[in-house]
Formats: C-alpha cells, sequence, structure tokens
C-alpha cells in the first residue's frame, strides 16, 4: 500500500528535483512511476498525482487515463456506476515538466487535492496549457490539453515547486460528502 502524504507533510513543500533522463528506464524510477499510479488509482476520485504526494521529492506526476473517459468525467467519478470502472486509456506519465506555453484567458474552476483532503476551493487558471516532459521510455514528448486537463497540469507543476492550490484557492470549503461531484489531483 502506497500511502498519500497528506499537507502537513514538509516534502509537499520542497522544491522537487528533476530526474537525469538517463535514470528514467532504469529500476528505480520505474518503481516510483509504479508505486504512483498504484497510489492513484487507489483513489476513486483521483486524477492526477505528483511524485511529492508519495513523498518522493522528484520532478514526476501521473494523470489518470480516467480523465479521458467521459463517463467518469460526466459523473466525476462520483457515481455508484463509475466508482469501481477501471481507466480505459493508461495513465500518461510526466517526467520533468515545463509548462511550454499557457493561454491568456482564465478561469476560476473548483478543484481538490488528494494530499489536502477534504478542502475544496476555486482557482483561477489557464485554460489552455502544454507540457513538454519526457515518458516512462525516456522519450521527449509534448502534449496540449484544455479545460481539466489544462488545470491538471497547472496543478501538478505547482506540487512540484511545493505550492499547494489551498495557497492560491477561494471560497475553500470542507465536504465529506462521496456524492459531490468532484475529482482530486
Ligand atoms: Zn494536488
Amino acid at each position: 500500500m502506497v500511502e498519500i502524504i497528506q499537507s502537513e507533510n514538509p516534502v509537499l513543500r520542497k522544491i522537487a528535483k528533476e530526474v537525469p533522463v538517463a535514470n528514467i528506464t532504469k529500476p528505480k524510477i520505474q518503481k516510483i512511476l509504479n508505486d504512483m499510479k498504484v497510489a492513484l488509482n487507489s483513489q476513486n476520485d483521483g486524477v492526477a498525482i505528483a511524485a511529492p504526494q508519495i513523498g518522493v521529492s522528484l520532478r514526476i506526476f501521473v494523470v489518470s487515463g480516467r480523465i479521458f473517459d467521459e463517463d467518469f468525467i460526466r459523473g466525476k467519478g462520483s457515481t455508484e456506476k463509475n466508482l469501481y470502472k477501471k481507466p480505459r486509456e493508461k495513465d500518461l506519465v510526466f517526467i520533468n515538466p515545463v509548462l511550454s506555453k499557457i493561454s491568456k484567458d482564465r478561469k476560476l474552476m473548483s478543484e481538490g487535492c488528494l494530499s489536502v483532503r477534504p478542502i475544496y476551493g476555486k482557482v483561477r487558471r489557464a485554460t489552455r496549457a502544454t507540457v513538454e516532459a519526457y515518458d516512462e521510455n525516456g522519450k521527449k514528448f509534448t502534449k496540449s490539453g484544455s479545460g481539466l486537463l489544462a488545470h491538471i497540469f497547472q496543478h501538478e507543476t505547482d506540487h512540484l515547486d511545493g505550492i499547494l492550490f489551498t495557497d492560491k484557492a477561494k471560497d475553500m470549503y470542507e465536504s465529506f460528502d462521496l456524492e459531490e461531484p468532484k475529482e482530486k489531483q
């Protein structure tokens, strides 16, 4: 069982270190990637996770394939039908990610975090973003996203710089209601 670190832990406030590209395919990093996927997929409402959230201060985040599942997003992961549904798309790995482009237009969107349960709040973020990163095979790639994916890119790169969404959010509130339509990053 991989534990998800909660917000009082100082590892979440550290600036995470880059992964030497030559090390990406080595067992140590591959194990970390696997641990991150296991931790992420153990959470019914998880959509993404950054390495510091499992106590590893390296510049890596993983986006769950669930976010490309329209049923999951429409149900926001909260309905009975979706709770135990396996992701159809594979999880996307981003190593040494850099936000290379962000749009000027911003939107307030509700956010939660696997490390700041049970708090939610609204964060103003760019509606479109592009990330350059290395994948799990050490291959460089570029991925653009809008809406939820763009917010995820910004939420996760913040994690790698020791920033939590609660540093930026407004209208924060606590919710223990599992029926509430929310996803967490
Ligand atoms: Zn988070």
